[in-house]
């Protein structure tokens, strides 16, 4: 048996999906947990997000499925509606060799009437948030009685962002006989507890290995800081944050930063300063429904936008990867969430800042940066800020596009769509180089494909008016053409999006 994914006890078809995935080899919470969960067991899992957890989870639960029971056979709840929707991408990239299997999305944001006719169709998997979910039970739209294992993701976050009582409650209306799985980056005691209440017999698997610098984990449940991002606050002169934040854009060149606010009013205050200098600048808050953050987070992920100015809420989950720089205009109230924001930065090895504006409420240095310090038990630098031009000048500096820009299709999976389909037109028809075309993000009936901007405004056409598998599809641009000075923030396309 030389395969390491069969040596763990997977099915052939599912070994033959990790080679297709180009995983070599299982990662450490892979080889923990998917032994003790092929044979029914519970289990405790203490890993991180990028630990390959899901496919730990995943991959046993896609080999216990049967396809020809269209009922509800495993359920996944997350704490965010993004992590969600990673997790049912990457629980279809694990079913590709399961034939007709049907893994719902069951998040918050979107129409209840939608997912109650999927669910009355019948799906195999649901991905969800714990309060649609609840929703969804509670209505009996969702059937439980066949479920099989439920799997609590980011179990901390979700206790974090005060889903107690709707996890709880969802898992008291599922069969007693289920498997139930908790993965958590943390292991405070909330979780032993939760733990306690609905497993039984727990198997206990660690997934990280230990850090190299052999630090003992942070107390008080937040989750570990990555290594390599430099922490820094500055103190500016009463009402001078705005000053500062631009002052600390320009200071510490980016291709992208994410900008923290504790409220949606300074969220629309950033936004609103940003962009009338013209810079490439969008906002995520509570207000945007899920198909405009989706579509927000696209822009940001693929280099079509270089700012984002977000609220706690709207930025927990958020997976973005090597960000350059984050910037918390204040610190937040509670010192776990500093750790949230700054958890981008400088991930997949590349190092990232961290500036934080720390004045305090009655001048001098605020004194929440303390309350930080002691949660994480790292310093945090001070910073001095020294650039001697006006506020305007410094944003006039900023001002650079975005390397991409971003053409939504209206198109997608269900349009038996796929990412070659689209490189094919743009590459061909429409005269791109291959690397002028970004990434390709297939959404269910709608995609959004990032070309480089200089091209953005032919290649739209260009889709607009051509055919991609002789069918004929809608494209625009989203957000500002190349050069212009247009309205960034709320912009919608003329023709808008699906729905
Ligand atoms: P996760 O921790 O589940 O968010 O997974 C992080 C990323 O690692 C995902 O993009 C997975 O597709 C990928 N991944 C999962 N397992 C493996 C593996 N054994 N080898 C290589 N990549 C993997």
């Amino acid at each position: 048996m030389s395969n390491p994914f069969e040596a763990l006890g997977l099915p052939a078809e599912l070994v033959a999906v990790t080679q297709e995935l180009g995983y070599e080899a299982p990662t450490a919470i892979q080889t923990a947990a998917i032994p003790p969960l092929l044979a029914g067991r519970d289990l405790i899992g203490r890993s991180k997000t990028g630990s390959g957890k899901t496919a730990a989870f995943g991959l046993p639960m896609l080999a216990q499925v049967d396809l020809n029971k269209r009922s509800l056979q495993g359920l996944v709840l997350c704490p965010t509606r993004e992590l969600a929707g990673q997790v049912m991408r990457e629980l279809r990239k694990l079913g590709r060799r399961h034939p007709g299997l049907v893994v719902a999305e069951l998040i918050g944001g979107q129409p209840k009437r939608r997912q109650r006719e999927l669910l009355e169709r019948g799906v195999h998997l649901a991905v969800g948030t714990p309060g649609r979910l609840l929703d969804h039970l509670d209505h009996g739209a969702l059937d439980p009685r066949g479920l099989r294992t439920v799997v609590l993701d980011e179990a901390d976050r979700m206790l974090d962002m005060g889903f107690e009582e709707e996890v709880s409650s969802v898992l008291k209306h599922l069969p007693r006989t289920r498997q139930t799985a908790l993965f958590s980056a943390t292991m405070p005691e909330r979780i032993e507890v939760l733990a306690r209440q609905h497993q039984h017999n727990a198997v206990r698997v660690e997934g990280d290995e230990p850090s190299a610098s052999g630090e003992a984990p942070t107390p008080h449940g937040a989750p570990d800081l990555p290594v390599g991002i430099r922490q820094l606050y500055v103190v500016p002169e009463r009402g001078a944050e705005l000053h500062a934040l631009c002052a600390v854009l320009a200071k510490f060149p980016h291709e992208s930063a994410l900008v923290f606010c504790n409220f949606k009013a300074s969220v629309a205050e950033v936004v609103a300063l940003l962009s009338e200098a013209g810079l490439s600048v969008d906002r995520l808050d509570g207000d945007l429904d899920q198909f405009e953050r989706d579509r927000v987070l696209v822009r940001f992920r693929n280099g079509s936008l270089r700012l984002l100015v977000a609220t706690d809420v709207a930025g927990r989950g958020l997976d973005i990867e090597g960000l350059d720089l984050v910037v918390n205009l204040e610190l937040p109230q509670d010192p776990s969430a500093y750790v949230h924001r700054i958890g981008r930065t400088g991930r997949a090895g590349r190092d990232g800042v961290a500036v934080s504006i720390a004045r305090g409420a009655h001048g001098g240095t605020d004194r929440r940066l303390t309350d930080v310090e002691e949660l994480t038990g790292q310093p945090i630098e001070a910073l001095a800020l020294d650039d001697p031009r006006p506020q305007g000048a410094v944003l006039r500096s900023l001002a650079r596009e975005p390397r991409m820009a971003t053409i939504q299709i209206a198109g997608g999976r269900r349009d038996k769509l796929r990412a070659g389909d689209l490189l094919g037109a743009l590459t061909g028809e429409a005269g791109l180089e291959g690397d002028e075309v970004g990434r390709i993000d297939l959404r269910d009936k709608v995609t959004f494909v990032a070309v480089a901007r200089q091209r953005a405004v032919a290649a739209a056409k260009a889709l607009d008016q051509g055919r991609i598998k002789k069918r004929r599809f809608r494209a625009t641009l989203l957000g500002r053409p190349a050069g212009s000075r247009g309205p960034a923030p709320g912009y919608r396309d003329p023709g808008g999006g699906p729905r």
